[in-house]
């Protein structure tokens, strides 16, 4: 079969900045050396482009997670031209097609189904014809953004004007302009690119399945640290409308801790947030079926089957319970029509039902690992 044409921009970009990155930077590191000025400049800059494309093309526009500020909004898209991943019109468009057809080799753009290089790089490198392009249909909304149609229409030239310009003069700030150019410029650019393209590759291929297993996004704390939290892939992949993607407190999630941060300063808002209920749902939902195809293999599945379903019914009713009162307890006491003798009522059933739950959790995880 005749392969697909190859996209020479795309290849011998990726091939001198990488080329560059890998002999270049060592050597003028070991013959020159870098100052604390690159080295913080450059993380600097990694930093600023990470977050443009994660909080800013991935969960602003690709996800419309919240709201944002156009002063916000003018610096994800001045920072998405730096991080070079092609504008956050065609960005968004494509990674809407990914969530919508997920594994689909035909129609996910860059389908895990086709193997790690293909997902991490391939698909760039080459006008698949197998792809169904997906235009902007799927971006409507977007279309009608102000800001994200300007950076879209001078894309090519906020490219060059970032990638040479905040390098070069930063150099001219340090007094160092080879070596700016060399760490901010270039090492930044492959260090940045390959971060975000392990979003894609690893966070589909390595990991844990806590909440679905209907496609191959992946839960992984290790690739949350170079993706500035977007390692939590396998929930991002199912409650995609979430702001967060780390959803425990201790989970790194810098997109996240940011965005919530800006909301405080009044630059983000209407921060949208999955129901708890929905998520220990899905979670006990996928510990039920493991634990059910394990139970399968013993001589007495029946029995236990029996035992899990039960004990699963009846902690989707502890939780139904818990979670309902909870909800009354907030929108009562933000409207603060609840008498005070009320009050002290709701407050100890809550703590009942609060109670019942954790017990019906503690005796579900001891079942769940039992049979794990
Ligand atoms: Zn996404
Ligand atoms: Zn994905």
């Amino acid at each position: 079969m005749k392969q697909a044409p190859i996209i020479w921009t795309n290849v011998l970009l990726f091939s001198i900045t990488t080329l560059v990155a890998a002999i270049g930077v060592p050597w003028y590191a070991l013959t020159v050396g870098f100052g604390w000025s690159e080295i913080l400049a450059t993380i600097i800059c990694l930093g600023y482009c990470g977050m443009s494309i994660t909080a800013g093309y991935h969960r602003l526009w690709a996800h419309k997670t919240y709201d944002a500020h156009p002063f916000l909004q003018w610096a994800y898209a001045i920072g998405g031209a730096f991080a070079l991943q092609n504008s956050a019109l065609h960005w968004s468009a494509d990674h809407r097609a990914h969530h919508r057809h997920v594994d689909n080799n035909d129609k996910d753009p860059y389908s895990a189904g086709r193997g790690f290089w293909y997902s991490h790089m391939g698909w760039m490198l080459r006008d698949y014809p197998g792809v169904e392009k997906p235009g902007y249909n799927n971006c409507r909304d977007l279309q009608k953004n102000n800001i994200v149609m300007w950076q879209h229409r001078n894309y090519l030239l906020l490219t060059i004007a970032t990638n040479f310009g905040i390098p070069l003069l930063l150099g001219i700030i340090s007094g160092n302009i080879i070596g700016m150019l060399l760490s901010a410029g270039v090492l930044r650019l492959v260090l940045s690119h390959h971060f975000t393209f392990f979003i894609n590759s690893l966070a589909h291929i390595w990991g844990k399945q806590p909440y679905t297993d209907q496609n191959s996004a992946r839960d992984n704390g290790v690739l949350a640290f170079l993706t500035y939290g977007e390692g939590y892939h396998n929930f991002h992949h199912i409650f995609e409308s979430d702001y967060r993607n780390g959803i425990k407190w201790y989970q790194f999630d810098p997109t996240k801790w940011f965005i919530k941060t800006a909301s405080w300063l009044g630059l983000t808002r209407n921060l949208r947030v999955v129901p708890e209920e929905r998520i220990a749902q899905a979670k006990a939902k996928m510990q039920l079926q493991r634990a059910i195809a394990s139970v399968k293999q013993r001589p007495n599945a029946e029995q236990l089957l029996q035992l899990l379903e039960h004990e699963y019914e009846l902690l989707l009713a502890r939780m139904q319970d818990y979670y309902q009162l909870k909800k009354q307890l907030l929108l009562q006491r933000k409207h603060q029509l609840v008498a005070q003798y009320q009050a002290v009522d709701f407050k100890q059933r809550y703590g009942e039902f609060k109670q019942h739950l954790q017990l019906q959790q503690q005796h579900w995880q001891r079942l769940v690992t039992a049979f794990s």
